[in-house]
């Protein structure tokens, strides 16, 4: 089969021979309808190896370099191992990627999340850049027709919003800062409304902000023009936002996110940061604010999402910027991604 394989930094290859892959006890062997191009996994061929599993084999997949890319991806069940019970032949199903080991103390306490032997389709296992995949059968999330084959790998990204916003504790009327509204934070800011927050985008493209406010934000500002903390301070009647939700994963990002936050109020980091900022934990202490880490999902949080995009309640379908074949992976996913003005949020790919 032909499958994006990540061998190592700035080595991608599209193979047109991939061997594919065989259905074990307890797995489903799944056509993909498609899958999207993260941020991740650009990262990953630029900077990696980060997350992909390289020196040693995850401990749950057993698996290293090289491995099939692709860790937000829908697919049709094709082929169902023994054991597997509530799925069908000929199902659309969305892949909720994360595995995790059941035994450690975090799985024990229900921290799950956490678990430090963690594996991620497409990213510690074969994921979905290929024709065929296949992932355990207890994690594969039907999907209602109102999601379309290429919405459907959104579904991923928004289980990160959808942690997020449910580990900061946002109650009805609260008022939200979001920085950065790219994927996860156009996804945040559609949450964190269906929450009953009120938000202020904050974001330095024109173009990210009149999205923003189509999708419900209330304000926005940007930080390229505006000065934020004054009109912050504007829209709170000198208090300053309950929460921020940092998304954009900057070197000055967090740093904006804990002082603009109100005094007592909750940070939430979102973003992945490659800098190491410079923060005056005076900020935190003197101000008794909150600030609380949050990356990937918790068990169930996926097929929240899956709920709340067929719902209506979530639109991802202006994140599907192109939909292009695996032959052009490359060329029109990955080599797209890297440039600097890039106008894309997720590039989704259709083997079939
Ligand atoms: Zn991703
Ligand atoms: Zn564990």
């Amino acid at each position: 089969m032909k499958a994006l394989v990540y061998y190592g930094n700035k080595d991608v290859r599209l193979e047109t021979d991939w061997p594919e892959p065989s259905v074990g006890p307890g797995r489903v062997k799944l056509r993909i309808l498609g899958s999207s191009i993260c941020a991740t996994d650009i990262e990953e061929w630029q900077h990696g190896p980060l997350w992909v599993a390289h020196e040693t084999p995850n401990p749950i997949s057993g698996r290293q370099v090289p491995l099939i890319l692709g860790h937000e991806a829908a697919g049709e069940v094709i082929e169902i191992g023994d054991g597997v019970t509530g799925v069908e032949i000929g199902q659309r199903v969305a892949i909720e990627n994360v595995e995790t080991c059941g035994v450690c103390f975090w799985c024990k306490r229900g921290e799950s999340a956490v678990c430090p032997s963690m594996s991620v389709f497409g990213l510690s296992d074969d994921g979905g850049l290929a024709e065929f995949a296949s992932w355990r059968g207890d994690q594969l999330i039907p999907l209602p027709d109102s999601i379309s084959d290429s919405e459907a790998p959104l579904a991923e990204p928004t289980t990160v919003a959808i942690h997020a916003v449910r580990r900061s504790g946002i109650k009805p009327g609260d008022t939200a800062a979001l920085i950065g509204c790219g994927t996860v934070g156009l996804l945040t800011l559609q949450v964190a409304k269906a929450a009953g927050a009120k938000v202020i985008a904050i974001d330095q493209r024109a173009s990210s902000l009149d999205l923003a406010k189509k999708l419900g934000a209330d304000y926005v500002l940007n930080s390229a023009t505006d000065d934020v903390p004054a009109a912050l301070a504007d829209f709170t009647d000198d208090i300053g936002p309950d929460f921020t939700f940092e998304t954009a994963g900057a070197e000055r990002t967090p740093v904006d996110a804990i002082n603009w936050t109100r005094r007592g109020g909750t940070v939430v980091l979102v973003g992945i940061y490659s800098a190491t900022p410079k923060v005056n934990f005076n900020e935190i202490v003197g101000n008794e604010r909150t600030v609380i880490g949050s990356v990937a999902a918790s068990p169930g949080d996926y097929r929240m999402a899956v709920d709340m995009i067929g719902r209506g309640l979530i639109d991802v379908s202006f994140l599907v910027s192109d939909v292009i074949s695996l032959d052009d992976v490359i060329e029109r996913g990955f080599e797209r991604m890297i440039q600097p003005n890039k106008d894309v949020f997720r590039i989704v790919v259709q083997p079939g």
